[in-house]
């Protein structure tokens, strides 16, 4: 296998000036797809696996004191967002040590390691060795794990709370591998499991943002919050986490994976959003 350079495997920008208790994380918007990633179908084909360019809708975040942290490895290589024993025994050639608990989302193919880019399209060109997932663990999936785990850690010993929105995109419409196959979605997918992971006032504070900019705004539904959410949303610890999953429509040609005109016009739209919960994190602070 030739040498290439490595990214680490996330960026994580910290405000120049005040810190605020507010973190946002985008962990699926990595597309640095290293050498021994053996993908199937061609990398255009696998970008449309990333959540693209929301690491770049959300930078200007850092600006108004919010700490910002993306991944830059694929989703499709190993998923932060899934739990470590969530990987489906027919990716590996080999048992795997420990026991697995594989989740309906692996069963979809959506699991720590992605098996279906879409439905029937594998993502692997063959079946991966535990060493190779272990590394993929080790390389990327902790070290993000970690980094987040700090930030927040900091923030809220800091503040007494940390507020942190976990940032996603979303095709336009369901297929056959999420549980609304064929049905058009909203603008903005809010999930806090259920009122379960944030205080319902930053949750009402999100989705009254969006909507006074006139973006169609679902709770809940089909997206609640994964591992990332569960693992962070304790409201009662004074720890708030919350998913949002931004409709592809809205700002990229999803076939090309390239932004559209809709872009600039949605970073600005997230900047405003943003201001808004940075003031009210700021209110809560006095
Ligand atoms: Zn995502």
């Amino acid at each position: 296998m030739r040498s290439e350079p490595v990214p680490h495997p996330f960026d994580l920008t910290h405000p120049a000036r005040e810190q605020l208790p507010v973190m946002f994380d985008s962990p699926h918007s990595g597309r640095f797809y290293p050498v021994d990633f053996r993908m199937k179908p061609p990398l255009a084909v696998m970008r449309r696996g990333e959540d693209a360019y929301v690491d770049r809708l959300i930078a200007d975040a850092c600006e108004a004191g919010v700490t910002v942290l993306a991944a830059t490895y694929p989703r499709c290589y190993i998923d932060a967002n899934r739990d470590p024993d969530d990987l489906d025994y027919e990716l590996l050639s080999e048992p795997w040590p420990t026991p697995l608990k594989p989740t309906n989302k692996t069963r979809r193919g959506l699991g720590l390691v992605r098996r279906y880019l879409t439905p029937g399209v594998e993502v692997h060109r063959d079946k991966l060795t535990v060493a190779e997932v272990r590394h993929r663990l080790d390389r990327v999936y902790w070290p993000y794990h970690r980094a987040l785990d700090d930030a927040l850690d900091r923030l809220q010993s800091a503040h007494g709370f940390v507020w942190h929105i976990d940032w996603h995109s979303m095709k336009s419409v369901g297929n056959g591998m999420t549980p609304d196959a064929g049905k058009t979605r909203a603008d903005i997918v809010i999930g806090d499991l259920d009122g379960r992971s944030c205080d319902s006032a930053l949750t009402a504070l999100l989705a009254e943002s969006f909507r006074a900019l006139g973006y169609r705004v679902a709770l809940n539904d089909p997206y609640k919050g994964a591992a990332i959410v569960r693992r962070h949303g304790a409201p009662h610890r004074n720890r708030h986490s919350i998913q949002i999953e931004i409709n592809r429509a809205l700002y990229l040609d999803e076939a090309a994976v390239e932004p559209s005109n809709g872009f600039d016009k949605l970073r600005a739209d997230i900047a405003t959003v943003t201001a808004r919960v940075v003031e009210a994190a700021k209110a809560r602070l006095r």
